[in-house]
């Protein structure tokens, strides 16, 4: 805390002693008050104008002090200035007092909160800013919470100060025109309980609620409003209409087929999605050649003499394409056909919030979950006309089609000129693209992933970015631009992996009116702003993976199905993206949950890092794949986790213990004491948590220990 706030700290604790020391509290009793009235009155005549400001003055001081007292002199203002000007004044006074205190909490403490709990706090901010005026104006209303308490707590929110004075004024008007009313009748008054009689009070608890009421009317009919043109059919044929057969609605069917719903699932291509198809599925296949080069290139390490490796890319994407099939009959029509769901083959088209268009049929129902496919963004630099450019999910696949042997040959020859298989382990970071911002993996995994690379013969550009292609004579080059400076990279052929981009049109959704910016808009609960049209899975974000599509399509099936059933819970469930895991299939593999350093230091969460080298781990070193390691970090002086990362041979599998952890609040204490067995990768886990224990040793524990064997030596 800085000397400012220490010393206006102390001033206010010195104040504040100085009230009780001097026991000033006697003179804020009701009796002293009836007491004194005849002489205060007498003073008041007298000195009109000086009375009002002392007592503006002090009223100010007593409320921003949150010194007790403020209910009396309320009272008070009735007696001494009758009900419209002791209204005016108290009205006035007791703001400014509140927004004193508010004021002076935020300035002491506020930062200090905000920064320990920064992220705990990120959901009462958000409230705070979408309904903090209403909360405001209903504690205000209701004179049963403290009103000091309020301003202080408010105080340490991201409350701008103008609105907690305007709603503080206004939602306190209620209670100091009884109140004061009640001081002109002071005569009468035996004590403060009589004031507010329960009717009353039950009043302005009805009062109080009033906006949040109204504030939920205005949000269903905004909500309707977005129905205004559209006639609801009266019955629907089905409950859920699910678009889309990837990760996301294959799961959204599934559970509702599973609960007995009449759903159906309507895919315009394979079912499986990109996952099967195009992504996950054919890569990982991929992958696994690509490792069994790795290994030949390195028999000589494992005593192998020669081994001599030739790849057959025509072959491999024969192996792709008997994987996807031996995968296909979990995600086929016969396999959810049978589960209860309806599936359509074709092309939907939303016609209206509640029909959807398929093969010239109109299907009505009362949800609808939207799961859209994502296109690869295209490249557009200049000078790629007539380029061949591979663009990654179309060089993965697809697999299937007929022409895919003849190309794929083709497409091999070039590749193996640079590093064989390994450019299907390029990752965007090192691809020779942009990569102007932080790896979300942590600098020190994307430096052991670029390592490798490099040592594989791959030419790996960070923070360089693809402009343009020129060519000269036979020779063709891409443009680069890097700190400023132009550099030309010859090339035979160019993979575009970078990233792609939702497929928002010719679906009916702009036709509709549904929101979207880069993918579609969706509310915590996964409604669009047309309440019955969920979205999930690639479509909505944030996160682009099977397993979150999946855990989205939960969301979305049960909120669609069951808000009738829910409404203790506003109907719906919030989608709960607090664990997290994923991984970058890269040599080594990275993975990852929770938070990474970069995070923790962005959202200003206190973290402490402990670390384990896996050129110390028995079975890696016996695999000869002791490079990587695990970062955990825990808040500080505990073995809570917070993140972890790791990089190394099946990082994504080892993590999976951790991801259990963090889900269900286990710390690295019992992961410590977890028997994992020997020689596994996964005992990782275990020596990371032994780290941390070291770290945190009980000190004075084991001192006394070596005097208690000391003395037992004797
Ligand atoms: C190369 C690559 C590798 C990947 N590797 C991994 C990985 O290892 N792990 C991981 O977790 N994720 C991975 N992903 C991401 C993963 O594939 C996606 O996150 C996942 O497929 C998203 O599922 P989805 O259901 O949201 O969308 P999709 O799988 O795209 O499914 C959408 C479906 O909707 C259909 N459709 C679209 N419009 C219509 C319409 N109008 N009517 C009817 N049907 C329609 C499409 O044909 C498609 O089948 C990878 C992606 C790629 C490209």
């Amino acid at each position: 805390m800085t000397r400012s706030r220490w010393i206006l700290v102390l001033v206010i604790a010195a104040l504040a002693a100085a009230f009780f020391t001097f026991n000033l509290g006697h003179y804020f009793t009701l009796d002293y008050l009836k007491s004194q009235r005849d002489a205060i009155e007498t003073y008041r005549s007298a000195n009109p104008l000086l009375a009002v400001a002392v007592f503006f003055v002090v009223y100010v001081a007593v409320t921003a002090l949150s010194l007790p007292g403020a209910a009396i002199m309320t009272l008070a203002a009735g007696a001494i200035f009758g009900l419209l000007w002791g209204t005016v004044i108290v009205s006035f006074a007791s703001t400014i007092g509140a927004t004193g205190a508010f004021l002076v909490t935020r300035y002491v403490l506020r930062d200090a909160v905000q920064s320990r709990y920064g992220d705990r706090l990120k959901t009462i901010n958000a409230g705070i800013e979408k309904d903090g005026a209403f909360y405001l104006f209903t504690l205000r209303l209701v004179p049963a919470f403290p009103f000091f308490l309020i301003n202080l707590l408010l105080g340490l929110t991201a409350m701008p100060a103008r609105t907690f004075f305007w709603v503080s004024q206004i939602g306190m008007l209620a209670g100091t025109i009884v109140y004061v009313n009640a001081g002109t009748q002071l005569a009468r008054l035996t004590s403060l309980k009589g004031i507010l009689s329960p009717g009353l009070l039950g009043a302005f608890v009805l009062l109080g609620i009033f906006p949040l009421i109204a504030r939920k009317i205005v949000d269903a009919f905004k909500a309707r409003k977005v129905y205004m043109n559209h006639s609801k059919p009266k019955r629907f044929d089905r409950n859920l209409i699910v678009i889309g057969g990837g990760s996301a609605g294959l799961v959204t069917a599934y559970i509702a087929a599973a609960v007995k719903a009449k759903v159906t699932l309507i895919e315009k291509s394979d079912m499986g999605g990109d996952c099967l198809n195009t992504g996950c599925v054919p890569s990982k296949a991929i992958l696994r050649t690509a490792k069994l080069l790795d290994n030949a290139r390195r028999a000589q390490e494992f005593g192998v003499k020669s081994l001599r490796a030739e790849v057959d890319f025509a072959q491999v994407m024969e192996r792709v394409k008997r994987v996807i099939a031996q995968v296909e009959p979990h995600d086929s029509v016969e396999r959810y056909t049978g589960l209860g769901v309806d599936v359509i083959k074709g092309h939907a088209k939303l016609v209206d919030p509640w029909t959807v268009e398929v093969n010239g049929k109109k299907l009505t129902s009362r949800d609808i979950v939207n799961r859209r496919w994502r296109r690869t963004f295209r490249a557009t630099h200049s000078g790629t006309e007539g380029v061949r450019l591979s663009h990654l999910r179309y060089s993965l696949g697809n697999p299937r089609a007929t022409q895919a042997p003849g190309r794929a040959r083709r497409r091999t020859d070039r590749l193996r000129d640079h590093a064989s298989l390994c450019a299907a382990r390029l990752p965007r970071h090192a691809s020779g693209n942009a990569a102007a911002h932080p790896d979300p993996r942590g600098p020190e995994f994307s430096e052991i992933v670029r390592k490798r690379f490099v040592s594989e013969g791959v030419d790996v550009r960070v923070n360089t970015k693809a402009k343009s292609v020129v060519r000269e004579g036979e020779q063709k080059f891409l443009v680069c631009e890097a700190g400023g400076k132009e550099a030309r990279i010859p090339f035979d052929q160019i993979l575009v992996a970078v990233g792609r981009a939702a497929r928002l049109k010719g679906y009916g959704l702009e036709e509709l009116g549904v929101k979207a910016g880069k993918t579609v808009e969706v509310n915590e609960f996964l409604q669009t702003n047309f309440p019955n049209i969920y979205a999930c899975g690639d479509v909505a974000g944030p996160y682009q993976f099977t397993h979150t599509a999946s855990h989205m399509a939960w969301y979305c099936a049960v909120n669609s199905l069951f808000a009738p059933l829910l409404p203790l819970r506003g109907g719906k469930f919030k989608v709960d993206y607090s664990v997290i895991p994923w991984a970058t299939f890269t040599e080594p593999e990275v993975a990852r949950v929770g938070l990474n350093e970069l995070d923790a230091k962005e959202k200003k969460i206190p973290y402490e890092v402990t670390t384990f080298d896996l050129e110390e781990l028995d079975r890696a070193i016996a695999d000869s794949e002791a490079h990587g390691i695990v970062k955990v970090l825990t808040v500080p002086g505990k073995d809570k986790i917070l993140g972890v990362t790791i990089a190394g041979e099946h990082a994504g599998d080892i993590i999976a213990e951790y991801v259990l952890a963090m889900r269900h609040g286990i710390g690295l204490n019992k992961i410590l004491g977890t028997i994992h067995i020997y020689p596994t990768l996964a005992e990782m886990n275990k020596y990371a948590a032994g780290n941390w224990k070291r770290a945190h040793q009980p000190e004075g524990a084991l001192r006394f220990l070596e005097k208690f064997h000391a003395w037992r030596r004797g």
